[in-house]
Formats: structure tokens, sequence, C-alpha cells
């Protein structure tokens, strides 16, 4: 290789490496120019986005509250106590499917849920010490009992003459239809004076019902059905039907002179009805619509809506 060879190597190879510097020092430049204007445009959503965010969460905030307010109306029914001596069951609230109690023998064939019975033994003897006998003439009872009761009345209407539908709807007017009956629980006991025992308004004179209308508040029990209270209820006058509700509850309940609905904050059993009777005929029509029968569903529930359930 000859000098002026080398030479022209020499300006090659340093062209190269200026020419790679250049294009590095652009890269870099190019490179950090992107990086600020992402940062930039970044910079520009954080500043748009809050506000925008703001507005969405402004606006779904206002949702939910409205969302949960209504809700709150609505479930109102669903957010009833879950203690076991404030369970409401009535023609619109069956018992539980899955409720279980321990039962203890109060005599005579006759079974009180266990944690009333101390209770329920106090407020006898006390009543006895005062020269008032009250006896039980119906407890517990399960709900094949209830639903025996309610077929043989059924099967009495259709012996009668009724239509199957009608004898259903008579039935449930006199017999509480299967799973809505308080009995159930164990919770309920038909108490009666030693002088008069039928279960009719007359009890209301008895000095037993008279005893239990002052004191048994004091052991936990309540009178279950009070005068001028059945669209509440959705029960007649039944001044023999005590409940028990605990000590507590029962002190509160009778201070205030309120039902079980209105105490746990139930919505009126003839509120209940209406509402069920509405949902029914409407999924009656839909089911008209879509061409499947649900008379069967109707008919059950109809049977259910009738008049005055006498609760017994
Ligand atoms: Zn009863």
């Amino acid at each position: 290789m000859t000098r002026r060879q080398k030479k022209r190597m020499l300006v090659l190879a340093g062209s190269l490496t200026v020419v790679i510097c250049v294009g590095m020092l652009i890269g870099t430049v190019y490179a950090q120019t992107m990086e600020q204007e992402q940062q930039e445009e970044a910079a520009v959503q954080e500043i748009v986005l809050p506000d925008v965010l703001e507005e969405y969460t402004a606006d779904k905030t206002a949702e939910n509250t409205k969302e949960a307010l209504t809700q709150d109306t609505e479930e109102k029914e669903e957010n009833l106590p879950e203690d076991w001596n404030l369970i409401l069951v009535n023609r619109t609230h069956p018992i539980p499917e899955d409720y279980e109690v321990e039962l203890k023998n109060i005599g005579s064939g006759h079974k009180i849920d266990a944690r009333a019975y101390d209770d329920f033994r106090a407020m006898i003897q006390a009543a006895k010490r005062e020269g008032v006998y009250i006896y039980v003439t119906s407890s517990y009872r399960d709900l094949d009992k209830q639903t025996e009761l309610y077929n043989k009345k059924v099967e009495s209407y259709v012996m009668q003459g009724y239509s199957y539908e009608s004898a259903r709807e008579q039935a449930g007017q006199v017999v509480a239809v299967p799973g809505t009956s308080e009995h159930h629980l164990g919770l309920a006991l038909d108490l009666v004076s030693s002088e008069y025992r039928k279960l009719d308004e007359k009890q209301e004179n008895t000095k037993g019902f008279q005893w239990l209308e002052e004191h048994s508040w004091e052991y936990g029990f309540i009178l279950r059905y009070p005068n001028g209270e059945t669209d509440i209820t959705g029960i007649i006058y039944e001044p023999w039907h005590f409940r028990y509700v605990g000590l507590e509850a029962a002190k509160e309940i009778t201070e205030a002179g309120l039902t079980l609905e209105e105490y746990v904050g139930a919505k009126p059993v003839s509120e209940g009805l209406e509402e069920l009777e509405a949902q029914e005929k409407e999924k009656e029509q839909s089911s008209y619509l879509s061409d499947s029968t649900e008379e069967d569903t109707y008919h059950t529930y109809e049977s259910n809506a009738l008049g005055q359930t006498e609760g017994v």
C-alpha cells in the first residue's frame, strides 16, 4: 500500500466515523424529541382526562346513588331482620324451605321452639299464680300437617260441588295456604282461657286473653293479629294467636302499638298481594304472547291471594 492509499483509507475511516457519530447524534435527538412529545401528549391527556373522568364519575355516582335509593325502597322487603325471633312468615313471606327448628314439648302433644320454652313456661305459671288458666290449642305445625289440612279443605269443597279452582279459593280463606302459616315456625301459639275454648272473637272477653293482653309482652309474646290491622297482617283479628318475638321486641312492639310487619319494616300484606297479583297478570299476559302456559302458577297464586285468611 502506498502512503497515498493509506491516507485515503484514513480519510475514509474518519468520514465514516463522523457519519456514524452524526447519525447517532441525530438519532438521540430524535428519540429525545419523541420522548418529549410523548410526555407532552401524556401531560395533555393528564389535563384533559381528569375533567372527562370527573364528569363520568359524577354521572356514575349519581346513577349509583339513584340505583341504590331505588334498590333501597324496592329491597326493603328483602332486608328484613334475620334474627330467629323476628323472622316474618305471612301470606307474602312463606317460610324458607330449609327452615329448621329445635322443638321442645310443652305437653298434650304440643311443641314450641326450644328457645322460647322458658319464657313460655314462665308466662303460663305467672298467669296461674293469679288464678288465670291458659291452654294451648295449637302450636308448632309442620308443613305436611298444614298441607293435609289445606288439601282436606279443598277436597271438602270439591265434594260440595265446587270446581277445583274455586274449591282452592274457598279453602285458602279458611286454612292458611301451606308455607304461609306462622305455626310452622314453632313460635306461634293459639291460647285459650279455661272458661271459653273456642277460637273466635269472644275469646277477647275471657280472663285468659285479658291477662295475656296485659302481660304477654313481659314474656316475649305479642298478640300477632290485632283488631283493625288486617290490611297489614293479612289475617283477621285473632284474640288467641300469640307469637314469640323475644323480650326486647315484645316490649317495643307493645309500647308502640305496632304489628310485626311494621316493626321489621315489611310492606303491608295487602300491598304485597296487590303487587303479586299485578306481576302474575303481567306474567300471564306474556305467557299468552310467548304461547306457553303458566296457568298453574297463576292459579296457585290466585288461591293464595284471596280475601282474608284465617291463620288459625
Ligand atoms: Zn294461630
